[in-house]
């Protein structure tokens, strides 16, 4: 430390606003006490994961930027509005990656899988950025979770797909509703885009700008426009199902067949079209049931049959995937109140008092987290009593074990039942004989506890149910 404070200054530093050291715009902080639901989200699509066989895959957040303007489509809004594209200091167009199925077939096709078994499936978890106008529901940088199979036209790829991120959204506690459509070929969406064409040319004037120039661009995205004009235009509009073709058809038959057979709420919802260029007949998103028009789609996906090929594959390749939107269903199920257990609920705390205790409490921690059979918690750093008591209430641990000077020449230790206050005093040999008995009878108090509660809540719904 230099004793002269004057010359410990960093001169050159230049002065930095407040505002200049937060976040960016759209961008946040995930923090401590939130990641209960997004470990939520990320044990469940683990689970789906592999229980359906879908291997993880994570690819470089930066990519070459033609990697998504030739995979998502140069027209799309992702490309041409709202990728963060920089040249690095090699000269190269890089890009963050605004999602991730583009980059999965990279990697398919990078990595010769075409010779493995087919289909080839992954799962993928992990930030995009788009550069979107920030509002809710709408972050620039966004998590996705992902499920894409590679290498399988059979319809039951599809409905498999779109189980599984039903499934996890189910975990999360949100009833969601499946939108389902098919978009064809390429060969019937020609057609079905001709006709969307001479529908709305005559009445051009009536759309919003954005549409004005989709109309040429890009006719499908003017079904999904929310804008009120547009909305209602598109009623008259003629639907895509009247345009495909009897493979299409057959195929999208199929998929609606397995939904009905798992029983999946859906809908079939000719406006949605998705904002990507790769997909191809089947397409899906998942809207929370209170969100009626779906304006914050919790997720979506579909076939995308000509992607491979589109990005360097030797063959065609069948294809279809799904990627689910964290931060939307996080803040849905904050909306709704969802309760979610604690990452880490510890049963037992244990304090000291004292220097000699604190060391034996170290190594009893030390020992019994080694043993792997509890659910610990400490502050060691602390050496008031109180302030560790209060950690131990704040942990919500069952049980605190205390240590002090006289536990150590008696060769006891204090055992505190948090709930009720009581403290029993226990030889130090026989700990763990009476933390087993201990918590075994505090799991079974809990468990009849919580049956009892889901008891009273099932008679209340009936009473209710009575009612109406
Ligand atoms: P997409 O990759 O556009 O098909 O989006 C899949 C899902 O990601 C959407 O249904 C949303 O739940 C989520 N998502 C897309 N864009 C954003 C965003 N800017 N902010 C938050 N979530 C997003």
């Amino acid at each position: 430390m230099p004793k002269n404070k004057q010359t410990a200054k960093t001169p050159d530093l230049p002065k930095v606003k407040k505002s200049e050291l937060r976040s960016i715009t759209g961008m946040r902080d995930i923090l401590p006490q939130d990641q209960k639901y997004w470990q939520l989200l990320r044990d469940a699509a683990e689970n789906m994961a592999n229980i359906y066989g879908y291997g993880r895959l994570d690819t470089p957040i930066l990519e070459p930027t033609d990697l998504f303007v030739r995979g998502v489509g140069k027209q799309t809004d992702i490309v041409e509005k709202e990728m963060f594209s920089f040249v690095d200091q090699g000269g190269d167009n890089l890009s963050l990656r605004p999602e991730a199925t583009a980059s999965v077939v990279r990697s398919y096709i990078e990595h010769g899988m075409l010779n493995k078994p087919q289909p080839v499936k992954f799962f993928y978890m992990g930030p995009m950025f788009r550069h979107e106008k920030p509002q809710a529901g709408r972050y620039r940088q966004l998590w996705q979770i992902g499920f894409e199979s590679i290498g399988e036209s059979n319809p039951a790829m599809d409905a498999q797909i779109i189980l599984v991120a039903y499934n996890i959204l189910k975990e999360a506690h949100l009833d969601s509703i499946i939108q389902v459509n098919s978009i064809g070929c390429s060969d019937c969406r020609k057609k079905y885009k001709d006709e969307l064409v001479a529908y709305y040319k005559p009445q051009v004037k009536m759309l919003c700008n954005s549409c004005k120039t989709r109309i040429n661009k890009n006719p499908l995205r003017l079904l999904d426009c929310k804008d009120d004009d547009c909305q209602q235009l598109k009623d008259e509009a003629p639907q895509i199902v009247d345009y495909l073709c009897d493979d299409c058809k057959n195929h999208f038959m199929k998929v609606v067949e397995y939904l009905d057979e798992l029983d999946l709420p859906y809908v079939l919802n000719p406006w949605i079209v998705r904002g990507l260029d790769y997909y191809s007949k089947t397409i899906f998103e998942y809207w929370d049931s209170d969100d009626v028009e779906g304006k914050n789609a919790l997720g979506g996906g579909g076939r995308y049959d000509g992607l491979v090929k589109l990005l360097g594959g030797r063959e065609e390749t069948h294809a279809c995937g799904v990627a689910l939107g964290m931060d939307r269903i996080v803040s849905k199920m904050r909306e709704k109140e969802i309760e979610v257990k604690e990452i880490y609920q510890p049963q037992i705390f244990i304090a000291q008092l004292g220097e000699s205790a604190k060391r034996k409490a170290m190594s009893l921690f030390e020992k019994m987290r080694q043993q792997g059979h509890y659910r610990l918690s400490q502050a060691f750093y602390k050496d008031s009593l109180r302030a560790q008591l209060d950690m131990a209430n704040k942990t919500k641990a069952d049980i605190t074990l205390i240590i002090g000077q006289k536990e150590i020449n008696d060769k006891t230790i204090i055992v505190r039942d948090m709930e009720s206050g009581v403290q029993e005093i226990v030889n130090f040999d026989k700990i763990e004989d009476d933390l087993k008995k201990r918590l075994s009878r505090i799991e079974k108090e809990k468990s009849s506890k919580f049956f009892e509660a889901e008891n009273d809540e099932k008679e209340n719904k009936t009473i209710q149910g009575g009612q109406n």
